[in-house]
């Protein structure tokens, strides 16, 4: 115990979060760097168990990792050290890429809890834009942060461009929140604003550097990426689409989630902004009419 005290002291001044757990998943220590990266106060999760509302680790397919598949879990089952890409819950509902270590805290030959190091997936985060000069050039959308229409059409003119002199394959996902009017309806405007925010935040929070998501207006999206096959361009749909389907928008003491259904397609030689803005616009439309939260690839 008394080793786990100094190393406390050193795990309180990493730029990591760094979180310890009892057997039962009890956690008794939450470092700055955690309180940081996941906006909870050592004082709201200390004491709770890492399977209560916290984080909620999930991978990604969006399956939630707390009940079956929790890398602390297993190091505290097994003793042994995992590694995973996960992805946490931000206190205010968005979605964090994390890295996490787990490392079982062993004592006379017995495990007696576990540690987790975690750090954010930097090369996801907030990839080509530098939001602050974009916002001085009024190409930012207000409520969002987001690349707003306008940089999105002449972001993918620069992509088309790109392709022409140098054959680099892209797609363009047309996305759409579901009922959303419903959701406004039944809880407000303000609440459906604050959608669209955490939303946002979830997909820059993710984003690969040669990505890039814009509000194109209301509550669509357009993301375009750079993918060689439509395979690749599948997953990164999916990914999107699980995401925003595990992010979580705070409503009194409730989290309520929405869905997004999404068109993909990838660009095709001599076509139109206008033109494949449309085919990913009408996939966008058969992901509406077969059920909605699905990605149609065309
Ligand atoms: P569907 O699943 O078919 O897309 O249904 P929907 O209700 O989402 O589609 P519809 O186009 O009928 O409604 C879009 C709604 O989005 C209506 C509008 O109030 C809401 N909306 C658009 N922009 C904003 C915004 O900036 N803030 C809020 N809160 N709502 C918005
Ligand atoms: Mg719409
Ligand atoms: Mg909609």
């Amino acid at each position: 115990m008394e080793a786990n005290e100094q190393y406390k002291e050193i795990f309180e001044n990493l730029n990591d979060g760094v979180y310890y757990v009892d057997r039962d998943r009890r956690i008794t220590f939450w470092n700055k760097g955690a309180e940081r990266i996941s906006g909870f106060s050592s004082d709201e999760v200390i004491n709770t168990h890492c399977y209560d509302n916290v984080l909620m680790h999930t991978n990604d397919e969006g399956t939630q990792l707390c009940m079956s598949g929790c890398p602390l879990l297993n190091s505290i089952q097994t003793n042994h050290i995992n590694v995973a890409s996960v992805y946490l819950l931000h206190k205010a509902g968005y979605r964090v890429p994390v890295s996490v270590r787990t490392v079982p805290i062993v004592e006379n030959g017995e495990v007696f809890g576990a540690v987790e190091i975690f750090q954010v997936q930097h090369e996801r985060m907030e990839s080509l834009y530098n939001m602050q000069e974009l916002k001085t050039l009024a190409l930012t959308d207000q409520l969002t942060g987001l690349p707003n229409r306008r940089y999105t059409e002449t972001f993918l003119a620069s992509r088309i461009s790109e392709y022409k002199a140098l054959g680099i394959n892209f797609g363009v996902l047309f996305m759409d929140i579901d009922h959303f009017k419903l959701f406004n309806d039944q809880y407000g405007h303000g609440v459906g604003d604050d959608v669209l925010r955490i939303l946002a935040k979830t997909f820059t929070s993710n984003l690969r550097n040669s990505d890039f998501i814009g509000r194109w207006g209301g509550e669509e999206f357009i993301g375009i990426c750079v993918c060689p096959d439509e395979d690749s361009l599948r997953q990164v749909a999916e990914k999107i689409r699980i995401l925003a389907e595990k992010t979580s928008i705070p409503y009194a003491d409730q989290s309520l989630s929405v869905s997004i259904s999404i068109g993909a397609t990838l660009y095709q030689t001599d076509e139109t902004a206008e033109q494949v803005v449309q085919r990913a616009d009408n996939l966008l439309y058969m992901s509406k009419t077969s059920g909605r939260n699905c990605v149609t690839l065309g």
